[in-house]
């Protein structure tokens, strides 16, 4: 496969050209808030298979699952905790994944068989382009550091996606935090970009996933 570069500064259909590929069933490098993350339609498993296949990645590790506008997050899952709400509201936009109660609508190939599903908010412009939620981990071969550049991207995935959509250098270097809100009470699994006393400070009590000890 050729991997096409997509420059939205010498191509004003750049963007465009990426949803397109995203809606035909392809995956797309593209610039988060992070890293750079490899995406696909999340309500696509054969689509989804392709960021495994692509990455290298072992089946029961998860995809987090970006949406564009928050009322997106009741039609991918409807048993959302109202938690959501008030991180979303204090840290979205932003380096947050909230793990919910999945909806049937999220293939198993996104969540690897698991009842929930990672959930984050991007203001992106291929998110919203595309009119579909994009499953994105990020855009490196499985072991091998996050990308922060598209050249990054395209010397890992040369040959195995469609495209990579070019946006210059990503601002953060970090990962994502995740907390999950599918437990009784909100616990942190992953520190990123978004700190404990910031969930804190919005939820009050947050856990600490022992992992993390
Ligand atoms: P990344 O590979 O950087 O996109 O990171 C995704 C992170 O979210 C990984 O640490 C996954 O294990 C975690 N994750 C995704 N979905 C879930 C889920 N349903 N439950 C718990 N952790 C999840
Ligand atoms: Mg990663």
């Amino acid at each position: 496969m050729k991997t096409t570069l997509l420059t939205p500064e010498t191509d004003e259909n750049a963007v465009k050209t990426a949803a397109e590929l995203i809606r035909a069933g392809e995956v797309v490098g593209m610039p988060t808030e992070t890293v750079y993350g490899l995406a696909a339609n999340a309500l696509n498993g054969e689509a989804v298979k392709k960021i495994f296949l692509a990455k290298g990645r072992p089946q029961d590790n998860p995809l987090i699952v970006h949406i564009a506008d928050f009322d997106q997050i009741y039609d991918l899952c409807p048993a959302v905790p109202s938690q959501a709400k008030l991180l979303a509201d204090a840290f979205w936009p932003g380096p947050l994944t909230m793990i919910v109660p999945k909806g049937e609508c999220i293939p198993d190939e996104v969540s690897c068989g698991l009842d929930t599903v990672g959930i984050r908010l991007m203001a992106r412009a291929l998110i919203r382009e595309s009119g579909v939620p994009l499953a994105a981990p990020s855009a490196n071969t499985s072991g091998r550091p996050s990308t922060t550049t598209a050249a990054h991207v395209m010397h890992d995935m040369d040959g195995k996606i469609a495209a990579v959509l070019d946006g210059g250098a990503c601002g953060v270097g970090v990962e994502s935090t995740v907390i999950t809100l599918a437990l009784e009470r909100p616990r942190l699994l992953r520190p990123g970009g978004i700190t404990l006393e910031q969930l804190r400070s919005v939820l009050g009590e947050v856990d600490v996933d022992r992992a993390l000890y």
